[in-house]
């Protein structure tokens, strides 16, 4: 199938999900949005494929609206865990082939999981923390937690490291770090040579444990 064929279903147009629908439409996806709040609707009928007013809590409505057949279906649904919940069990059930939930807390996402959501997100959190990675220390761009201890980050190449091969900096012993790829300009080395000189002003982005990574953002 052409990846462009993919259909996706956004349940819950509040910022989150009108968000992911308006990327998915702009870049060529088709897009059917639902929201069971009129005012939603309408304020997301230009922006997306189809538009429709639904309580997704019922499952003679998802039925109707041949949601099995969608490929991707997002649950958006935010303060109303219940809905939330309930609208993922019934997805599930229904054969929808990937799910993705929006959690509130780890509590809520453990829920979600346990009952087969087949990704679990938590915008909130992520945010949060890129934020906070972003204020101490100054060079991140980037950071993504992979899982508790293992996360992806973009930062600034510090001082230390300018002139020195990937082999020479040594980063993989010294912080449990892989540099997957290095940003020179608008040329994107992936995945760099070991005897690739870190240049000023590169951006370097890597994989690694949590713990090396705080230690490596701390690098002048
Ligand atoms: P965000 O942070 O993304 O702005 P939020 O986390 O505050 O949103 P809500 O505003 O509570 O989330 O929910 C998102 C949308 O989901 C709302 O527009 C709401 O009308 C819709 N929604 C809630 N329950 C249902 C339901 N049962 N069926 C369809 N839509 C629903």
């Amino acid at each position: 199938m052409n990846n462009k064929n993919k259909q996706f279903a956004i349940i819950g147009l509040g910022r989150f999900g009108s968000s992911i629908a308006t990327t998915l439409f702009n870049l060529g996806y088709e897009v059917l949005a639902i929201d069971m709040d009129e005012e939603q609707v309408q304020k997301s009928s230009e922006l997306v494929t189809h538009v429709i007013q639904a309580d997704t809590t019922d499952e003679n409505t998802l039925k109707a609206l041949g949601i099995r057949n969608f490929d991707v279906v997002v649950v958006a649904i935010g303060e109303d865990i219940q809905a939330n919940v309930l609208t993922t069990l019934l997805l599930k059930d229904l054969g929808v082939k990937y799910i993705v939930a929006k959690a509130r807390n780890e509590l809520h996402g453990k829920m979600l999981a346990k009952i087969g959501a087949d990704r679990v997100v938590y915008p909130e959190r992520d945010m949060g923390l890129r934020v906070a990675h972003s204020l101490v220390a100054t060079n991140v761009l980037e950071y993504i937690e992979l899982s508790p201890d293992l996360s992806v980050a973009e930062i600034t190449t510090p001082k230390i490291l300018i002139g020195k091969s990937l082999v020479e900096a040594n980063l993989r012993a010294k912080y449990e770090i892989n540099v997957v790829a290095i940003k020179r300009e608008e040329v994107l080395i992936i995945p760099p040579p070991p005897d690739e000189k870190i240049q000023a002003g590169d951006i370097l982005i890597f994989v690694g444990k949590t713990k090396g990574i705080q230690n490596m953002e701390e690098l002048e």
